[in-house]
């Protein structure tokens, strides 16, 4: 396995093997063949799982009403940086199921999955910081109890999948970045009522571990902005778990390499790889 790299020798690897493709513009860039079969097989192998083959599947553009997204996020933190129009980019691409619930749920709720580009204005070196970005997103609906087992179980879950593809996956309870004295509060209580988990894999040498999937619990933040109700008339919870497809990716180069062939014939196997696919005339490129 190769030892991992600092954030800069990274980034200018995973160009040299055409895997990312510079733009100019840092965390845009373009992304080449066999990066984007790691994201597909990766998404195929979610898919392929029961929770996978139980939620309803959902497709939005990656565009919201400008009302929602500041309901969603409580005005914290994704306004700055975007031009003034009826619409606004999601910063998650859960973001557009919430107002879909509105009304009585059936008898355990919903699960719904959607796959879906994000927009955050976080210009980085790092290349796992992107501009823009796809997550796949799982999202609950029901009871608290329900809700709150069924995050328990996906945590449980996420851990072994990235395990089973050779990760060093950890857990750790986690906030969001909120700005000002408020936002310490908030960050803090968001810790303390455990509303945020991550599971983290070492990426880079001189980063701490990096984010690739992560768990948040609304309780009644959507439900009761979009009108959300439990078949029994009780007040229904939300939650959603999202991967970082990206980040999965250059993960998984990280830690095995940059030529789909170098990696773990397990690691293939399970993500039903095409090594064929890094043909070295296609792959690397040349620097700008
Ligand atoms: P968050 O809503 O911040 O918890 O993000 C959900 C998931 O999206 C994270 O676990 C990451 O895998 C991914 N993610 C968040 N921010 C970025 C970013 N700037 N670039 C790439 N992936 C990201
Ligand atoms: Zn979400």
């Amino acid at each position: 396995m190769p030892a991992l790299l600092d954030a800069q020798a990274l980034h200018d690897q995973l160009a040299l093997h055409g895997l990312i493709i510079p733009s100019g513009l840092p965390g845009a860039y373009g992304r080449g063949a066999a990066f984007e079969h790691v994201i597909e097989r990766f998404d195929a192998l979610v898919m392929r799982s029961d929770e996978g083959k139980r939620a309803q599947r959902m497709t939005f553009p990656p565009i919201v009403a400008r009302e929602m997204a500041s309901a969603a996020a409580a005005g914290q933190r994704w306004e700055h940086g975007l031009d003034i129009t009826d619409g606004m980019l999601v910063p998650a691409a859960c973001y557009p199921v919430y107002p879909t619930f509105s009304g009585l749920l059936p008898q355990g709720g919903r699960t719904v999955t959607v796959l879906g580009w994000c927009y955050r204005h976080e210009p980085s070196i790092e290349p796992t910081r992107l501009q823009s970005f796809r997550m796949r997103e799982f999202i609950r609906v029901g009871a608290p109890s329900l809700v709150e087992a069924w995050r328990d179980a996906w945590l449980d879950r996420g851990i072994v999948l990235l395990e089973s593809l050779g990760l060093d996956a950890r857990s750790d309870t986690a906030n969001d970045p909120f700005f000002g004295r408020s936002g310490r509060m908030l960050a803090q209580s968001q810790k303390e009522q455990r509303l945020k988990f991550e599971i983290m894999v070492p990426v880079m040498r001189d980063r701490a571990p990096t984010a690739l999937c992560s768990f948040n619990w609304h309780q009644q933040h959507f439900t009761g902005k979009f009108g959300v109700v439990n078949h029994d008339g009780e007040p229904a919870h939300t939650a959603c778990l999202g991967f970082g497809l990206e980040r999965m990716a250059i993960a998984l180069f990280a830690t095995h390499g940059f030529r789909l062939r170098d990696w773990p014939a397990s690691v293939r196997a399970l993500l039903e790889i095409d090594a064929a696919i890094d043909d070295p005339a296609g792959a690397v490129v040349k620097q700008a």
